[in-house]
């Protein structure tokens, strides 16, 4: 019981639709993430390998770090090729720490983009996102931090956050929902509780960006994201780690 009335606009996320395959496609066309990344290598690592495995036909990575075992991603030191038309997705926040400047540059960009982890909270004003075309994925702290203290149950605080931010907004947690600005809201089916562990956020993250990239719209791409990072867990097992539940995405796929 969410505690308010029905509306149409609101389901339970179920097993998404996903763009078919073009037989006659190449990596690019498969769709294109650009990863921003800084500090931390094990949240890039797993938000590369996430994407990848979630679809997306090219992943690359600019960073500083000197990553030598992600390779199924292309590792740069510049960010030069960020303003690449054929990017589908920008995905910056996993593994970014203390550097907003990563934050600034990835909106300078006109890529539709994935906001996670540091970046949110690099964010500052809400109002920066519009225009955007941005999905931001806030567990609760990094909620609170961006949008502040809002009145009303979770389902109220995520569609007044995507209004404010002309985001869609996924707000984690054992019950995820995802909304959109235009008053649309998935209900996340049950996970299972061994989500919670250290970097399933990254995997998250990695997922939405790749559903983005292979051409979803940034509401239909981050319920297909919740709901395959939800079964990718089921199939993984407790004991699961990380690691674990981004090997297990082709197995949901
Ligand atoms: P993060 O907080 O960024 O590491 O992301 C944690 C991930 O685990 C998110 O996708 C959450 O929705 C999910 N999660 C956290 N706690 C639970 C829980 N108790 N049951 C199911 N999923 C959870
Ligand atoms: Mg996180």
């Amino acid at each position: 019981d969410i505690g308010v009335e029905a509306d149409h606009r609101w389901h339970e996320i179920g097993r998404p639709a996903l763009p078919p395959l073009d037989p006659a496609g190449h990596k690019f066309s498969r769709g294109l993430v650009h990863a921003l990344a800084g500090k931390m290598p094990g949240a890039i690592a797993l938000s590369c390998t996430a994407a990848a495995r979630a679809g997306a036909g090219y992943v690359r990575v600019s960073t500083s770090l000197r990553i030598d075992h992600l390779p199924a991603a292309v590792v740069q030191t510049d960010t030069a090729t960020l303003a690449d038309p054929r990017i589908g997705c920008i995905l910056v926040g996993p593994g970014m720490g203390d550097l907003p400047q990563i934050l600034t540059l990835a909106l300078t960009a006109h890529a539709p983009k994935v906001i996670d982890a540091d970046a949110i909270r690099a964010i500052g004003e809400p109002e920066r996102l519009k225009g955007q075309d941005a999905i931001v994925t806030p567990h609760e702290g990094e909620f609170e931090a961006l949008f502040g203290k809002l009145e009303g149950n979770k389902a109220e605080r995520a569609l007044a956050a995507a209004r404010r931010s002309g985001a869609v907004v996924v707000y984690k947690g054992p019950d995820t929902l995802v909304a959109a600005p235009d008053g649309r809201l998935g209900f996340a089916p049950p996970s299972p509780a061994w989500l919670a562990s250290a970097g399933t956020g990254d995997v998250l993250a990695g997922i939405c960006a790749a559903m983005r990239a292979r051409g979803l719209e940034a509401f239909d791409a981050a319920c297909a994201a919740v709901w395959i990072h939800g079964r990718a867990a089921e199939q993984a097992g407790p004991g699961m780690i990380a690691d674990d539940l981004a090997a297990a995405i082709p197995l949901v796929l």
